[in-house]
Formats: C-alpha cells, sequence, structure tokens
C-alpha cells in the first residue's frame, strides 16, 4: 500500500518522516521542456524524507 506515487517520490504520502517538497527535476512548476515532469507526473511536488541529507 504505501508506495509511491510518483518516481521522484522517495515515500507515499503521509509516510512518517517524510513531506512534500517542491519537484527538483522542474522546480515545481510540473514541466520540464519536453513536456510534463517524470519525476512528481506534472504535479511539481514530490515525497521525500525530512532531516536527511
Ligand atoms: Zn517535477
Amino acid at each position: 500500500m504505501a508506495e509511491p506515487t510518483h518516481p521522484g517520490d522517495e515515500a507515499a504520502p503521509g509516510t512518517p518522516g517524510t513531506g512534500e517538497n517542491w519537484c527538483r527535476t522542474c522546480g515545481g512548476s510540473g514541466r520540464i521542456e519536453t513536456g510534463a515532469c517524470p519525476d512528481c507526473g506534472g504535479t511539481g511536488k514530490v515525497v521525500e524524507g525530512i532531516g536527511g541529507a
């Protein structure tokens, strides 16, 4: 059940110790030059661990 929803996600939404952050690949726009951002699925946000490097 706790599977990342996008390639750029490190964890599923709501996972303890993680939170939403801007997608670095697209800078939060959800788009890259060639189209929708593959890492965040076009949402501009990814889920990643908090407090890590
Ligand atoms: Zn993105």
